[in-house]
């Protein structure tokens, strides 16, 4: 997903939402048995500044599903997580935690990858407290 900027620029478009679907890397996920049920749905919100940096910010959302890290019962979880970052010109004055860009496109992938990231957990339970033995206990 990307946003052409200087394509928004000419048309005086400086801000504006994407909504969209993509697959989840399944190699994010470090939890064994577990996978994306669905595709992650991004909501964001853009703004394009005078500089021509670019504040996106927004919601991504999407479902694991598998075995309980504890007990393998089947089993589910909603993730919803806040997206949020500054893109800015590549040779522009970037933050450490920014993203740049070139040629006047920002390319969404490694945001959006990041925050997938960030939001995974590192186990899945079928309950709150789920107190199955684990199931490799001899
Ligand atoms: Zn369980």
């Amino acid at each position: 997903m990307m946003i052409d900027v200087r394509k928004c620029n000419a048309e005086g478009k400086y801000t504006g939402t994407l909504d969209f679907e993509f697959e989840g890397d399944a190699s994010l996920i470090d939890i064994p048995f577990v996978s994306f049920s669905t595709p992650v749905h991004a909501v964001l919100d853009y703004e394009i500044f005078e500089d021509n940096s670019v504040e996106v910010k927004g919601e991504l959302s999407f479902t694991l599903e598998g075995a309980c890290s504890r007990c393998l019962k089947p089993t589910k979880e909603h993730i919803v997580t806040e997206a949020e970052a500054l893109f800015v010109p590549k040779g522009g004055k970037a933050e450490e935690e920014d993203y740049t860009y070139r040629n006047g496109i920002v390319d969404l992938g490694e945001f959006l990858r990041d925050t997938v990231l960030f939001a995974l957990p590192s186990a899945l339970f079928c309950a709150e407290g789920c107190s199955a033995p684990e199931y490799n206990e001899e």
